[in-house]
């Protein structure tokens, strides 16, 4: 597979070239067409065709590289391919074709025309991106888009049960990082160490051994309890990371997103230490948890998890006499401790919190700006009710900052203006070029941080969800609502007692 996704990202090497030339001519790599005498290697491409088929997608640039009628490019539809309307396959040939270059918009008439109202609805809500990038295969395998071994195997295996379950320590992992972090007890340093490596004493582990074990997960009762279930994929657990400062979201439908892929990115750069040490205190408290819930039927609580999961964070930070690194670049991350008030933005400065959430078929975004004084200047709350993708929580904070980007420079093009989140990720996504980030939020993520580059008066922050209360209730009055609104210069009544309690807060932090 990996001979075949460089067949497929690398059509100027010479081999890829001489392969194309022999047996495709015109054809696409994606036809069946039957050969005779052919050489091993392009039998070998061959065999994994359909295998391939399930892994990738072309993400929407200009769309000059992608064949509208071969490609997978849709990533909606199943194997993200199209058959279009008759006739139609005569008309256009390039996505390329389906795309106004200049205004970056789709052709809907022309999409209408050439598709079926399912297909054109699942076209239409591609994203584009506002620059005219390259188009770019994808391999949906892994949250970042780029092939790895590891998940291909592992999506060739998946049906076959394993016969090997023994632990496996990646020697790969950043353990000299782990051993080199600041301002962290060595007992959940070496917490990490063991649930890293299996060997933290879980029920799936006991049951291998000792058949009258019952393998299942205390807290949910419903999965095995393995190292990523408890740690990171349980039900009641993404709720502790989705709630932390760290506002992770866990991608259920991507098994490479497991607990050692998180902290190896999290490890790689000192950027990230910080919620490398958060998610170290988050997982060790969910150890203790699940202890008082196996051995005295204690009730598992996520809001104290996370309570517990700070005071374990703080206290190194006390004991080791230092606070969070805020970089005073133009882009200021950090973490803020959960009980954190909104704060006032410096003096000639505007702030503008964002926050997204999800309704049925539906995803929304609340904006709220205000200045040094905590005086609302605008609001938006924005309701688009024709979601059909997958991962509406990851989108929507997403969009949540690409739509505080706009609010920025639709109102207040000449201010210096604070873009406020209660999502680090996406905080991280945004202001760290070295980052990969998941492929279906890529559109975005890309024109929020041109949005950024482009501009000077720009930044981005992130606070606690606790600080970014009005934007939240303001993003949940649309889910009911179910319009689009906008405020000048007034504050819509759902928000006026948070705004004043924001407000009067700032003042006694001061
Ligand atoms: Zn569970």
């Amino acid at each position: 597979m990996k001979l075949a996704w460089r067949f497929l990202t690398q059509p100027d090497s010479c081999w890829v070239q001489l392969l194309t030339a022999k047996y495709l001519k015109l054809e696409s790599y994606w036809t069946e067409k039957k050969y005779h005498n052919v050489s091993p290697i392009w039998r070998s491409l061959c065999a994994v065709r359909s295998s391939m088929k399930e892994a990738v997608c072309w993400a929407v640039g200009t769309g000059h590289e992608i064949k509208i009628w071969s490609d997978p490019w849709v990533p909606y539809l199943p194997d993200f391919r199209v058959e279009g309307l008759p006739g139609a396959q005569r008309k256009i040939y390039r996505v390329a074709d389906l795309i106004c270059q200049h205004s970056r918009m789709w052709k809907v008439d022309l999409v209408h025309e050439c598709f079926t109202p399912h297909e054109a609805r699942a076209i239409l809500s591609i994203r584009l991106p506002m620059d005219a990038v390259a188009d770019r295969l994808l391999w949906l395998k892994t949250p970042t888009g780029q092939f790895s071994s590891k998940s291909a195997y592992t999506m060739l295996t998946q049906n076959a049960p394993s016969s090997s379950s023994s632990p496996k320590i990646n020697p790969a992992f950043h353990w000299k990082a782990l051993w080199q972090l600041q301002g962290i007890s060595p007992r959940v340093q070496i917490f990490l160490w063991r649930v890293i490596t299996n060997s933290i004493p879980l029920k799936s582990r006991l049951a291998q051994f000792v058949s009258s074990i019952d393998n299942c997960c205390p807290l949910c009762h419903v999965s095995p309890e393995t190292t990523d279930h408890l740690f990171l994929k349980c039900e009641v657990v993404q709720l502790v990371w989705f709630g932390s400062p760290i506002g992770l979201y866990v991608d259920m439908n991507n098994n490479d997103f497991t607990l050692e892929y998180i902290f190896k990115g999290w490890l790689s750069q000192p950027s990230s230490f910080e919620a490398a040490k958060m998610g170290c205190a988050i997982i060790w408290s969910i150890w203790k948890s699940r202890n008082r819930v196996v051995f005295d039927s204690w009730k598992f609580d996520p809001k104290e998890v996370i309570t517990n999961a700070l005071h374990v964070y703080n206290e190194h930070l006390v004991a080791a006499c230092i606070s969070p690194t805020l970089p005073q670049t133009n882009t200021q991350v950090g973490l803020v401790e959960a009980s954190a008030h909104w704060s006032r933005p410096p003096e000639g400065y505007i702030k503008i919190n964002v926050d997204g959430a999800t309704g049925k078929n539906s995803i929304v975004v609340g904006l709220v700006a205000r200045n040094e004084f905590g005086v609302v200047l605008a609001c938006r709350s924005i309701f688009d009710g024709n979601w059909s993708g997958k991962d509406a929580l990851l989108a929507t904070e997403a969009r949540a900052f690409l739509k505080g980007f706009d609010l920025a420079i639709a109102k207040f093009p000449n201010t210096p203006t604070v873009i406020e989140g209660d999502s680090k990720l996406m905080v991280d996504y945004i202001s760290d070029d070295h980052l990969i980030f998941p492929w279906r939020i890529r559109s975005i993520v890309q024109d929020c941080r041109s949005l950024l580059k482009s501009s000077n008066l720009l930044s981005v922050c992130h606070v606690s969800r606790h600080a970014n209360k009005a934007a939240h209730k303001l993003a949940r009055t649309a889910v009911s609502s179910r319009l689009s609104f906008e405020w000048c210069y007034t504050i819509p009544d759902c928000i006026s007692d948070v705004v004043l309690e924001d407000a009067s807060n700032s003042f006694i932090v001061d």
